[in-house]
């Protein structure tokens, strides 16, 4: 990690803290979605999807996509999906984007900090990405607030932006599964609660995506 830089982004930022995503140390702050346990399993499966070894003693699937595929990140946040993917697959290309420029400056930093070359843009949702990639992959908001167990004071450091969504939480969900058909995309990869997967493979596959496979909160959809 380069030091002087590091001091300087937390000079001048919210309060930073160090969290542990795939055996990497990111850099976050309240502008961010903390990384959590569960989305590591977004990397699990794509590295799969492209016949990458990713838990030791076991096979990977015979690939469905090479290793050097375009992905396109949507909602990057800290940029520990875009990131890690760009790490663990040295040849493909990695977009990431967030509605948020507090965010994309975090995702910057942490881009820089692990020598990971992926392209950062602003864009609601796929809107301003003129790239059609291979593989669109999205930890988006998905919590409804009226949702009992969620814990609203443990999740108040973090930006509503990046937890909250209408409609059960399926708000933008459901319009990235639009434009992402709407784009002939083929491959989709996204972290949803469990409660929600029958709605959105329902939804998806009126759009004309089948599931593929389903890994702990994440989903796998495919034309
Ligand atoms: N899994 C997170 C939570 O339940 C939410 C993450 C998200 O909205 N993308 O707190």
């Amino acid at each position: 990690m380069k030091e002087s830089s590091l001091n300087n982004f937390e000079q001048n930022q919210p309060m930073s803290q160090y969290v542990d995503f795939y055996g990497r140390v990111f850099i976050i702050n309240s502008d961010v979605l903390i990384p959590r346990p569960e989305t590591e399993m977004i990397i699990d499966t794509i590295l799969n999807l492209v016949g990458k070894p990713y838990l030791p003693g076991v096979k990977p699937s015979k690939a469905k996509l090479p290793q050097n595929l375009t992905i396109a990140d949507i909602g990057t946040g800290s940029g520990c999906i875009a990131i890690t993917l760009k790490l663990e697959l040295p040849n493909a290309t990695i977009i990431a984007s967030d509605i948020s420029e507090k965010a994309l400056k975090v995702a910057e930093k942490n881009a820089d900090n692990l020598d990971a070359s992926i392209e950062l843009l602003q864009s609601d949702l796929l809107e301003k990405i003129t790239a059609k990639p291979d593989l669109v992959v999205a930890n988006l908001p998905y919590v409804d607030e009226s949702w009992e167990w969620i814990d609203k004071k443990a999740l108040s450091k973090e930006p509503a932006l990046a937890l909250y969504a209408n409609n059960g939480g399926l708000e933008l969900i459901n319009k990235l599964i639009d434009q992402v058909t709407e784009r002939s995309i083929k491959h989709l990869v996204l972290e949803a609660d469990p409660c929600q997967h029958e709605q959105i493979i329902n939804f998806a596959k009126k759009k004309g995506l089948t599931l593929r496979e389903t890994r702990g909160f994440a989903l796998y959809l495919s034309e």
